[in-house]
């Protein structure tokens, strides 16, 4: 048995938007669909597998698609629903383990070092993650493993769709060395025709390149595309990376002037916010309060907490002053709060849980609660006065989107 000093993992989804859309409209299986803006401007976001054989893929221009695979569907995207397919994907990955790194919508790195005793040998690991997301989402996702990001990442491509390529560390140089040079990371077009003028095509012509010489053609690059090809890659899987903001914007089916309504609309979204920070194991560092004026301006007002926060009380304390500071008497159409700066709760060292235990220790037993009984269950009396219970008004938006990866929501206007 080959010692794997570490294991990571690369999961990616196959032509996932696309195949969302498949999922959801059967009439659309067996198809070319392609997703992208219904216009011949923009360009194609995913290809489902079926328009590939015509040479279509992500990123080109949507007329240049259709004049390729003429009967090809087109369907404009859903981003709402790709993010929460999304996030029902990263929350089973993190069922495997803590080291989640979400690199986009539909990617992540998956440290599974130490878990063989719980999931098996890494081939093992990979099978059941590959199970576990088609039981829950009916999608399938292609896995590589090996012992780094690099290896894991392209041995992840190698078999697509529905692939599952184990590299062990011993291999992974021999395996990489047949790989064209493009599969390096940092090669583009640029370098890689550069490479090529070098006598440079595949992944081994670099591994058995001399480093100086491709430090002297290359710069700092040769050193990097060297380790990269003797398969060294020191970079770890990070957790830091998935969020970095949770929020909820209410556009409202009544536009509202009066400061104690819209409090009422920030208390609902403080406790909703507030929760949605809690399951991911965050805090938050600063809130935003956004209103959005009948006449479709934006006004935005933000600060940081003193100390990072995850509580609904600690949320709405602070956006209950900085409504203070909006000039604008109303009414607004819309109202937001967006919980930022988000990092982990265990690396938030400061996070003073003696101070704001009694908060917490309610609004935990009503995450419990909540989780049993679903979001409605729990109203608190103070929700209940005016007109009827908060969250049946108006349209809501709920958004998360991450640091890397796209922008999965516009909740409207700035920003
Ligand atoms: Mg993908």
């Amino acid at each position: 048995m080959d010692a794997w000093p570490r294991i990571v993992l690369h999961a990616d989804m196959d032509a996932f938007y696309a195949a969302v859309e498949q999922r959801e409209n059967p009439d659309l299986r067996g198809k070319p669909v392609l997703i992208g803006p219904n216009s011949h401007r923009g360009v194609v976001l995913t290809a489902s597998y079926e328009a590939r054989p015509y040479g279509v893929g992500s990123a080109m221009p949507v007329a240049e698609a259709r004049r390729r695979c003429p009967q090809a569907v087109m369907v404009p995207p859903n981003f709402e629903l790709y993010q929460s397919i999304s996030q029902q994907v990263m929350d089973i990955f993190a069922d495997f383990s803590p080291y989640v790194e979400a690199i986009s919508l539909d990617e992540a790195f998956i440290d599974m070092t130490g878990a063989t005793h719980f999931f098996g040998a890494p081939a093992e690991m990979g099978r059941k993650i590959k199970e576990a997301v088609y039981d829950a989402t009916d999608l399938h996702i292609s896995v590589g493993v090996s012992s780094t990001k690099y290896v894991a990442k392209v041995a992840s491509a190698h078999d697509k769709p529905n692939g599952l390529t184990v590299v062990p560390p011993s291999h992974a140089k021999d395996w990489l060395a047949p790989q064209p040079i493009r599969r390096l990371w940092g090669v583009g077009k640029k370098t890689g025709p550069k490479l090529e003028a070098l006598g440079l095509y595949t992944i081994g012509d670099i591994a058995d390149a001399e480093p100086e010489y491709l430090s002297h053609h290359l710069g700092q690059s040769g050193a990097h595309f060297y380790n990269l090809a003797h398969a060294r890659d020191p970079r770890r899987v990070t957790r830091g990376r998935t969020a970095k903001s949770i929020g909820s914007d209410r556009t409202l089916s009544k536009d509202v002037s009066h400061k104690d309504d819209i409090v009422r609309h920030l208390h609902r979204s403080a406790e909703r916010i507030a929760r949605r920070v809690r399951a991911k194991g965050y805090v938050a560092n600063g809130l935003r309060v956004r209103l959005k004026t009948t006449e479709f301006e934006m006004l935005t007002r933000q600060r940081k907490f003193s100390k990072p926060a995850d509580t609904a009380t600690e949320f709405l304390k602070l956006a209950t002053t900085l409504l203070d500071e909006f000039d604008h008497p109303g009414p607004f159409r819309l109202v937001g709060m967006t919980a930022f700066d988000l990092d982990w709760q265990d690396e938030a060292n400061q996070l003073d849980l003696f101070e704001t235990g009694r908060d917490r220790d309610l609004e935990l037993t009503l995450d419990e609660v909540t989780k049993k009984f679903g979001s409605d269950t729990v109203v608190r009396a103070r929700d209940m006065t005016g007109h009827g219970t908060v969250s049946k008004n108006g349209v809501n938006l709920d958004y998360l989107d991450f640091v890397d990866g796209e922008r999965v929501s516009s909740p409207g206007g700035a920003d």
